[in-house]
This record gives C-alpha cells, structure tokens and sequence, in this order.
C-alpha cells in the first residue's frame, strides 16, 4: 500500500500525475505537495452562472449545468486552398435542467467521444453563441467536468482557476491535483510570526492556501495571493539580511584608493569612460576600501562596458599587492576576457601578468600558471568554473569577479575563501541580464548594486525588424548580402523548453535543410546544447571559419563576434524580450551596421505588438521592464534560475509590496531576538541561504 500523502511527499504520489507531469511541475519550483499548495491560482474565470439556456444572453460568458444528451466524434477539412487541413473534434448535445438544447463543439478533442457518456451531468463553462447547427445556442470548447448531482454552486464558481502552467499542463489537471492535496494544508507551517500577521493584516497559510484555491469572490483570491507573496518575500528578505549580517562580521583585506592607479589605467584605455562607468567603478573603490568584503552587483546592459569598470578594480587591487580571480561561465568567454584584461592592463602596468586556466590548457602550461598563481606572480587568473577546484590556490587572493552570473552561493564562496590565505577577497558580481531595480533589490537583496544605465557613445543601435513566416526569403536574402559583403551571421532555432535534447534534433534538422536547400554554396556550422565541444566551435566561428552558424539559444551569453552583423531568430515569439534582446546583443559589436531579424512562426496582435517593442527600442533596462510586465520575470531570468514563484513575480510590479516587506524584515532582525522567537522563518531564511548556488 502507497504510504499517506504528506506536506514532503514528491507530487509523484499524487492521483494521476506521471513522471513527466512531475518534470512539468518542477518546471514551476513544484516539487512536494506543499509546493503545489503554495502554487496558487493567478486569476479565476468568472462565468455568469444561468439557470437556463433559453434566459441566457447570447455571447454570454456562461457557466450551465446540462445532461449529455448524444455524443460523436468526426473529422472534417478546414482552410482554404493550401492551408487546408483536416480538423478532429467532438459533437455533443445536451439539455439544460428546463429541457432546453444545448449544442457543444470540442475542436482537437476526438476523445471525448468515447470518455463521456449519454446521461452525464457536465459543468460547462464558456461563451454562449447562436448555433452554427440550427435554432439555439451552442458552445465551443468550453471547460467541462463531469459533476454529480450533489455538487452546488460553490464548488462550481471554483471551476476554472488559472494556473502559471508550463507546456504540457492544464489548468484543470492541476486543480484536480490541488484538491486531491488540499486535505492537508492544514498542517502547514506559517512563516510569518502571528505579530507579522496582524500588523499587515495577513492570513494564516492554511486559510489562504483553502481560500486562494477555492475562492468565493477575487478579493478572496487576492487576499491569499498577498499573503502567500508576503510570506515569500519575507523568507526572501530575512535571508538576504541574515546574509549581510554574516558578511559584515567578515574580514577582508582593505585595498587603499590610489589617483595614479587610476590615472595609469584611464591613460592606457582605448576610449573615454562613460559617466555611469565612472561612478560604478568609484563605488567599487569605496567598497574595496572597507575591511568587510565588498559584495557588488554589477548591473548593465549588453555591451555597456562592464569589463572596463572590473577591470579597473583589479588594477587597483594589484597596486595593493593583492591578485584577482576573473570568472566567465564558459571557456570562450574565459579567453574573451583574457584578451580584453590583456588589452586593458598589460601595457599600463608592466609586470601585470593575466593568465588564463580553462580545461584546454596543455598541461605544462597549466602547471605553469598554477604556480604562478600560488606564487602570486600571477596578477590576474582569468578561467571558468575550474578555477574553483581545490589545485588553484593563490597566494594573496583579494577580489574575485564573476561574469554573467546573478548569483554565486555560499559553497562557492567557501571555496574562493580557502584560496585566499588571510580574509575574505572582495567579490564583483556582473549581470547577462540588465535587471530592473525593483527586482534587483528583490532577487539579489544580499548585494549592493551598481547600475551602468548609459551605452558607450556611438553605438549604431541594431535594425531590427519582425518578419512574418512567410517573409523568410527577405531574411535569407539579407544573410546573403551581408555573407557576400564578409560578413556573418547567426541564425538561432526556436525555444523548445521541453527537452534540450529535441532542441538540439530540431536544430540539426533545421541546419541541414538550410545546407541543402538556401545556403547551400555558404560555409555553415551547427552549435546547440547537446554537443560535447560547444566551445570550439564558436572558436572558429569567431575565427571566421563559417559564414552562417545555426544554433540553439546557448550562444546567448556573453559572446562577442565583431564580424557577425545577422542575428536572425527563428520562432521569436518563443522567447522574451529581455532574451531576444541578449540574443541581438551578439551582433552590432564591431564597427558595421548590424541586424536582427525576427521571424514570427504564429503571429497574434499581441504577439506582434510585444516584438516590434524591440524594434523601437534599444535599452534592455526598458526591454526587462517590459517583459516583467508582459510576461513576468520568471521568464526572463530564465527557468526558476531565482528561487522565486511567478505569483511573487508578478507581485513586484507592485514596488510597495516590498518595500513594506523589506521593512518588516528589518523590524524583525532588528528587533531583540526577533527572528529567534519566530523558528520557522529563522529556518527557512536560513536553509534559503544554503541553497543560492551559482545557476
Ligand atoms: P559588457 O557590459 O557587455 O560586458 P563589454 O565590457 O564587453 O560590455 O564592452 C563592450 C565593448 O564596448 C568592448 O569592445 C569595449 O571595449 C567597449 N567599450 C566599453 N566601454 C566603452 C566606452 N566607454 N567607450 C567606448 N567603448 C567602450
Ligand atoms: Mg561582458
């Protein structure tokens, strides 16, 4: 026998819920059935419930009780001419409780023919039309469930609640997994201290968890939202205090400020400094002065010039005496950065040495660089995520900078700790993604921020243009150009969240067709997520080995091709702004106008008004900012890469919120003892700690 469903059991031992519903579920941060609990609804459907067809408004939103009368399946052609396309659904008809017909189509669902029977009670919820078929009313596709006749009005106002879903999940299969858990939120442990509670006017969880799955009314529904969001933010904010707290009682070496080094280093620069490059490296330098370890987020957008800004800081913390640790996220990166230090160091400060350690370094030479590093001969070790093994030791580590990384967690702090002989070494965060501030503070509250909210001047802005599907050859006509003119171009698949596996298949079959069929006499390459050698690659794409490379959105971060001047993005509609955004990014680095195709696979009004923004606009802070409206930000940071629901996301559109919760972390800490007397939140901030890792 199955063993009780508990708060920790895995949403597996739910009814009727696979291993794949599982994969779905952790998608959304859905693990246990206590996350599925906290996953509340965003938003109900209301239908107007009517007591009978023939009183009811046509194209009403309506919800109707009715018995299945009769019930077929049938295939039939839809589209004209070429788009002509065979099209499955169920007929039914069914009486209202006053014997009143009722027509109903199910397009795509086949199916249902044989799962509902003459005689069911079905729940519908939709909109009422006048029939296609004859005299009186039918429905298309409406919600439906099949009800017993004891079932009343509320269980049915709970009929339709909206789920944030991923691919392969419905709302109603959720529902139906929410009430099979529901019995249990009464064992919920409350985060917030009962004092919390009351001073912000917050329900108990158990209540909001019943209220916001089952509400009776939207204020019902947006008084357990508000809870459940405060009650995250608040572990949230607990934490990101918690882990100052730790940080301030931490000893690191202090770098002292010097002009000349300063001087030196903006002497030997190929360019001007902007304005906000100057104040956030200035805010850097107040920083590394401190003996508690700075710990900065660097937030700018693509091609803003954080490099310059981190670069000085390590010219600074070399005049101290002190080494740095530059870390990129892929070996390519790593090399990229190796190069720019080089070019922004080497020649303003003889004796600087910058090296680099990645997994292709021959071994001699790696043996080489390790000693220069434990040496401290080495100025500045340049490398990947290998520069964290326990081999890599530095004599008189003083800063570490990571590179297109929102977060780097506690294990890997204690890691860059056992490097550095004496103290904590001061740590520069920098962003892929411009972060709107709002969110900044939520995310990364441990963090103090520096934003770098002005390009470089000069910078020809990349066209960008939405193409509709059947515009490809305009695309395909501007790649060639561009090829013919020793350019190169990027041609990126769509997203297919689901499995990398089937993006890197779809990638491949999109890399042959365009070999034998469109670009057939141009030098092409293929990178995607699944090959072993990814980096070598985008080496020799770089190097100008290819003219086109095809690829999946694993090119996405950080990589600099100044030849590439066609960024074409195939299903853009897949993809948000801010990534979109990122994704042309790689393009427009050199001197050359550059472009950036959008090609829309199914276009909506909606659709299409969210990708011409990109069009008009050019500012990725703006672009984020819209994509946490339009979409929330889960989607732009990318899968649950931040810890945080979509409910909680969408709550930030709403700065107040946190700040009222930012306060009310601090009142707790603050207070004698406070999070001390409330275990629960102690806990959980804490365990929230443990857990931020590098993503
Ligand atoms: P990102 O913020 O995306 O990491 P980079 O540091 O890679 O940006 O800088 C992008 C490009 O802009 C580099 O080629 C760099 O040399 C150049 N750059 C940086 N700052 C300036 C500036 N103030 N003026 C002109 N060019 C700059
Ligand atoms: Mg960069």
């Amino acid at each position: 026998m199955a063993p009780p469903l508990a708060l920790d059991s895995p949403v597996t031992e739910l009814p009727r819920l696979s291993a794949a519903d599982a994969r779905r579920l952790a998608r959304l941060g859905v693990a246990t059935v206590r996350d599925l609990l906290l996953h509340l609804p965003f938003e109900f459907d209301s239908y107007e419930e009517v007591a009978s067809i023939a009183g009811a408004a046509a194209d009403a939103r309506a919800m109707v009780m009715a018995t299945l009368v009769s019930i077929h399946s049938k295939t039939i052609n839809s589209g004209r001419h070429a788009a002509r396309r065979q099209l499955s659904l169920s007929e039914a008809t069914l009486r209202d409780d006053r014997g009143q017909p009722l027509k109903v189509v199910w397009f795509h669902k086949p199916y249902l023919a044989h799962q509902l029977r003459p005689g069911d009670r079905l729940a519908l919820a939709g909109r009422l039309k006048p029939s296609r078929f004859g005299p009186g009313l039918e429905m298309q596709n409406p919600d439906h469930e099949v009800v017993g006749i004891e079932l009343g009005p509320r269980r049915l106002a709970a009929l339709m609640p909206r789920y944030h879903l991923t691919a392969g999940l419905t709302s109603k299969r959720l529902s139906g997994w929410v009430e099979a858990a529901l019995p249990l939120a009464g064992g919920l442990e409350d985060l917030v201290p009962p004092p919390t509670r009351e001073r912000h006017r917050l329900l108990p969880v158990a209540e909001a968890v019943r209220q916001g799955h089952r509400p009776q009314d939207p204020a019902e529904l947006a008084a357990a939202k508000r809870r459940l969001v405060f009650a995250e933010l608040l572990e949230l904010q607990a934490a990101f205090l918690l882990a100052r707290r730790r940080m301030a009682s931490e000893q690191a070496t202090p770098v002292e400020y010097r002009q000349e080094v300063i001087d030196a280093f903006l002497a030997g620069l190929q360019f001007e400094m902007t304005g906000a490059q100057k104040r956030s490296a200035w805010e850097v330098f107040k920083d590394l002065r401190g003996e508690v370890p700075m710990n900065r987020l660097l937030n700018g957008d693509v091609g803003s010039g954080k490099t310059a800004v981190a670069a000085a800081a390590v010219a600074m913390v070399h005049a101290a005496g002190l080494q740095s640790l530059v870390m990129a996220p892929t070996e390519i990166l790593a090399r990229q950065h190796l190069d720019r230090f080089r070019a922004h160091l080497e020649a303003s400060f003889p004796g600087l040495a910058v090296e680099l350690l990645v997994s292709g370094v021959p071994a001699a030479e790696r043996r080489r660089v390790l000693t220069a590093a434990a040496s401290g001969h080495c100025a500045v070790l340049v490398g990947t995520h290998a520069l964290l093994e326990q081999e890599v030791t530095l004599a008189r580590l003083g800063l570490a900078v990571v590179d297109e990384q929102h977060r780097f967690g506690t294990r890997q702090r204690e890691l860059l700790r056992a490097k550095a002989g004496a103290g904590r070494p001061h740590f520069l965060a920098m962003t892929a993604t411009p972060i709107p501030r709002t969110l900044a503070l939520a995310l990364y509250g441990e963090m103090a921020l520096s934003t770098i909210d002005e390009m470089p001047p000069g910078r020809l802005p990349v066209a960008t243009q939405v193409l509709m599907h059947e515009e490809r050859d305009r695309a395909y006509r501007l790649v060639r150009s561009e090829v013919a003119a020793g350019r190169q171009a990027f041609v990126i698949c769509p997203l297919i969240e689901e499995s990398e596996t089937q993006e890197a298949r779809a990638a491949t079959v999109e890399f042959e067709r365009l070999r034998g069929h469109v670009f057939g006499d141009l030098r092409m390459a293929l990178v995607h997520g699944r090959m072993r050698d990814k980096d070598s690659v985008m080496r020799a794409f770089r190097a100008g080995a290819s003219d086109v490379l095809v690829a999946t959105s694993v090119v996405e971060v950080g990589v600099d091709v100044p030849n590439a001047t066609v960024m074409l993005i195939e299903g853009a509609e897949r993809f948000g702004l801010a990534q979109l955004h990122q994704l042309r990014g790689r393009v427009g680095r050199g001197a050359a106008r550059s472009h950036c195709i959008l090609l829309v696979d199914q276009p909506s009004p909606p659709i299409l008004a969210r990708l011409r923004l990109l069009e008009a606009v050019h500012d990725g802070f703006r672009l984020a900012s819209e994509d946490m409206r339009l979409r929330g930000m889960g989607e732009m940071l990318g899968p649950r890469q931040h810890g945080m629901s979509d409910l909680a996301m969408e709550a930030l559109q709403n700065p107040e919120l946190l700040s009222e919760v930012r306060q009310e972390a601090e009142l707790l800490i603050d207070a004698e003892a406070g999070l001390e007397q409330w275990p629960p939140l102690r806990e959980a901030a804490a365990r929230r700690l443990d857990r931020t890792s590098i993503s």
